[in-house]
């Protein structure tokens, strides 16, 4: 992370907007979380699933907004709303800006359709203006990232990329209904998702607004910030075996515990992810055998996630971790086994793209802070397809999956303006 203050873009601004980004798009927020199924959104939240009447009530919306914005929509047969906002240039490419429209249960108003609303925002400013751009933009209102309903996420961008899997039709929700029968209930053809997916010659880029969901924007005292990489994710299952016995009678320096083993390879743990920067991680589940009061444990299992936006540094940690395992089982006498159990890759957002934003950052007065995401995004799913750049957007003390979740409509105006000068000084190769 650092603060990019060398960087100057020379804009060519042959127009400017007095639009009032925060105002329209907060007013808009509120109204799609209105498409919940609950309508005490202050004490419940938004809980808008896939393939729900809530689902196709704010596609309802969205629809209304992206048409009075000059856009032309569709439905595809993945349940995402697209609107186009053509081009007067009909050989243009397609830039997309888009972002998820469904929800955790009881989670806040403003992840994911917080980006959708910006982008129809944006496009609205320059619909009044009666400007075009020199390519086509695409709003993608992706039916589901969060996979609340069918445990499976990002089916949405993975459809538009290519990268969706056709055994998640079969994935059940809670009351038994497969992913496919519900697509065809709501109107949805699963048969065709192959066929959303978008020819990759066509497209310029992948344009992402989403609410931070972490402290580090407030805590710099910034409004938005520039996303660096979606970070990778390994976890690995760790188990210690020692030696049980008699917690009275055998004597303290022969035992072979496996939880005070366990203790010292957490603190080791830790003290790393405290000391290496781009790195996270937590140990979050622990189970000791036999569990009993009076008995020396013998076996321990726990889980280890770390998360870093560059794989040698995860990499690095996992060797690290390896090394630690081994000096402590050395001195405990007891075995210690890591095995990897998921591993996916960090996403590095396109650096051109991220200049881009960046200096449209600085045209609205802020700082560029360049940030890593902790947590999972369509972007990672849409960079199979292209190049993709990503604008976090401060939250109140950085709560989210939560009815609490807050930004302010001043932020969501820098936002707006920070995409609209992006897309405006954007001229594709
Ligand atoms: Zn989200």
């Amino acid at each position: 992370m650092n603060i990019d203050t060398h960087f100057d873009f020379d804009f060519d601004f042959d127009f400017d907007f007095d639009f009032d980004f925060g105002q329209l798009t907060l007013e808009r927020i509120n109204a799609a979380a209105r498409c919940t199924t609950n309508a005490d959104t202050k004490n419940f939240g938004v809980t808008r699933l896939f393939l729900t009447p809530e689902h196709r009530a704010v596609l309802k919306l969205l629809t209304e907004w992206m048409q009075t914005a000059g856009m032309s929509t569709t439905l595809d047969d993945a349940g995402n709303l697209r609107g186009y906002y053509y081009s007067d240039n009909p050989q243009g490419k397609t830039l997309i800006i888009g972002s998820h429209i469904d929800s955790v249960k009881q989670g806040g108003k403003f992840d994911g359709i917080m980006g959708v609303i910006l982008g129809i925002s944006c496009i609205q400013a320059l619909h009044d203006s009666g400007r075009s751009l020199p390519y086509h933009v695409m709003i993608a209102a992706f039916g589901d990232e969060e996979g609340s309903r069918f445990q499976d996420s990002m089916i949405g961008s993975k459809a538009l990329a290519g990268g969706f899997d056709s055994t998640s039709l079969a994935r059940v929700d809670e009351n038994g209904i497969t992913m496919a029968e519900a697509m065809t209930a709501f109107g949805l053809n699963p048969d065709n998702i192959p066929a959303c997916a978008l020819d990759a010659q066509s497209i310029l880029g992948y344009l992402e607004a989403h609410i931070e969901q972490g402290p580090l924007l407030a805590q710099h005292n910034l409004p938005v910030g520039i996303v660096t990489a979606i970070t990778g994710i390994e976890r690995q299952a760790i188990e210690i075996i020692g030696e049980t016995g008699h917690a009275g009678t055998v004597p303290m320096d022969s035992r072979q515990d496996a939880l005070v083993a366990a203790s010292k390879a957490i603190v080791a743990i830790d003290t790393y992810l405290k000391q290496t920067t781009d790195l996270v991680g937590v140990v979050g589940e622990i189970s000791a055998a036999p569990g009993s009061v009076n008995v020396i444990p013998n076996r321990v299992q726990f889980s280890l996630e770390f998360r870093s936006p560059e794989t040698r540094i995860r990499q690095q940690a996992s060797d690290h971790f390896q090394a630690q395992f081994k000096a402590i089982a050395d001195e405990a006498n007891v075995k210690i086994t890591a095995k990897t159990v998921y591993q996916s890759e960090a996403t590095t957002c396109d650096a051109s793209l991220s200049q881009a934003l960046a200096a449209a950052v600085k045209r609205t007065g802020h700082n560029p802070l360049h940030l890593f995401s902790g947590a999972g995004h369509d972007g990672q799913a849409m960079a199979k397809l292209t190049r993709i750049a990503m604008l976090f957007v401060r939250c109140k003390g950085g709560i989210s999956h939560h009815p609490d979740e807050s930004v302010s409509q001043e932020d969501l105006d820098v936002a707006g303006r920070v995409m609209l000068y992006f897309l405006q000084q954007y001229q594709p190769a």
